[in-house]
């Protein structure tokens, strides 16, 4: 379903999106840049949308993934809300129209000064806090309560269940810092149920991140349904949302994922019965799923410098515009933009400019040998946690972001930084 060409394919032998051309892309706008496809975008929303007709879940898309203001005004008008995990996405939130009733706050790091933002964010505060600790939820009480205010509150349970992925991304084992183990979730509710500056909505998880199979996902959602009891018994009223967070993987390479039919069809069997008990809302934390595969980053080649046994081809992308290869070993296909006769491949290492050994995008890859300076290419899969993830590293002005529409019409929605600008914060 969410494949690294989906939205992106050769049209005589030149690689296009909605009819765009990207060479004439990379022309206008220049590399490195990141490219995104609208529809690629608006599509998982529409499938989430759909596999839960009927439920009215919903979808905050995951901010951290790709939070581009336009990209979220966008998705808003879908009708997605929005998953934040800070004040500055708060802020992006209010600039791209996301209405409060539509965002949930997660991580573990809230400060004051954000719960206070997130309270009074318009028009009446936001869905919920998703509260990781006992230190946390007394930190939301004080200020909600000093505001003449009752903060919204689910706890993020930790359903201590593993999954397999890179130890980076799993967030749902009981040694990871998220979320709270079932015992000492049911304390926090006794200690503060009659707290004046808190009301006791709801119930999130969210387990990890580039999941490829339901079944981690099944036992969590039971473990969570085992839980709503247990908190209905102790709350004054049940419980009316459960949050059953992001994670669900895409393709990179050749990983086959569960449909998003499938993960729809989990959620209705799962919470079927719950849900008949009371009106319960379906809340989903999607990140990559909706970015992953509607961004690539274009890049040009700089040299192509002769190494032991490989080629380095050295690229105007690196490691600050897209850590995921440093960061996390994963894997993102690279693709010519312009595709050239011959099908001779051979074997490259795609590095960038910076001044690390850690700086590549791809190590021992098969590509055509035809490539050389001059060349475009397309790093795929780069859609999430590609620019928001980028720095200002080795003092590289970050890259611009485009937009195409479905119309193949572009849309620069961030420029190109300039050097007055990464000095500008420098006193
Ligand atoms: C990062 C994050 C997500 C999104 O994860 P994806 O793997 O991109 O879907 C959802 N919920 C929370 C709490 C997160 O931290």
């Amino acid at each position: 379903m969410s494949k690294p060409l989906d939205y992106f394919t050769y049209q005589a032998q030149n690689l296009t999106t909605s009819g765009a051309d990207l060479s004439q892309i990379a022309e206008e706008y220049g590399t490195p840049a990141y490219v995104y496809s609208e529809a690629g975008l608006l599509e998982p929303v529409r499938g989430l949308t759909q596999g839960l007709t009927g439920w009215d879940p919903l979808i905050c898309y995951a901010v951290k993934s790709s939070s581009n203001v336009t990209l979220l005004r966008r998705l808003a008008e879908a009708g997605a809300g929005m998953d934040i995990v800070s004040g500055g996405e708060l802020y992006r939130c209010g600039k791209a129209g996301v209405p409060g009733r539509k965002i949930v706050f997660s991580g573990v790091g809230k400060t004051r000064t954000e719960i206070a933002e997130a309270l009074q964010f318009g028009p009446n505060g936001i869905y919920s806090f998703h509260v990781e600790s006992g230190p946390e939820l007394e930190a939301i009480g004080e200020v909600a309560h000093a505001m003449g205010k009752r903060a919204p509150i689910a706890f993020r349970y930790n359903p201590n269940i593993a999954i397999k992925s890179h130890p980076y991304i799993s967030t749902g084992l009981r040694k990871d810092k998220f979320g709270l183990p079932e015992k000492e979730l049911l304390a926090l509710v006794e200690k503060f149920r009659d707290h004046p500056g808190l009301y006791f909505k709801g119930v999130s998880i969210h387990i990890g991140s580039q999941i490829l199979t339901l079944a981690p996902l099944r036992d969590a959602f039971a473990r969570t349904i085992d839980l709503v009891a247990k908190l209905d018994a102790r709350l004054p009223e049940p419980v009316t949302y459960v949050d059953v967070g992001g994670g669900l993987g895409i393709t990179y390479k050749n990983e086959k994922h569960p449909k998003i039919s499938e993960y729809c069809a989990l959620i209705k069997k799962s919470f079927g019965k719950l849900r008949k008990s009371r009106n319960l809302q379906i809340v989903m934390e999607p990140g990559r799923l909706i970015s992953g595969n509607a961004g690539l980053l274009l890049s040009r080649v700089l040299y192509r410098k002769p190494g032991h046994g490989k080629d380095f081809l050295i690229v105007d992308a690196a490691m600050n515009d897209l850590i995921r290869p440093s960061l996390y070993e994963s894997h993102h296909e690279i693709v010519p933009v312009r595709k050239k006769p011959g099908t001779k491949q051979t074997t490259f290492d795609v590095v960038g400019p910076v001044c690390e050994s850690g700086d590549f995008i791809a190590q021992n890859r098969k590509l055509p040998d035809s490539l050389q300076a001059g060349d475009l290419v397309a790093i795929l899969s780069a859609g999430a946690y590609g620019f928001s993830m980028a720095s200002n590293y080795n003092s590289r002005p970050r890259a611009c972001e485009v937009l195409i529409a479905d119309t193949g019409r572009p849309q620069l929605i961030r420029r190109r930084e300039t050097y007055d600008e990464l000095i500008a914060p420098e006193l």
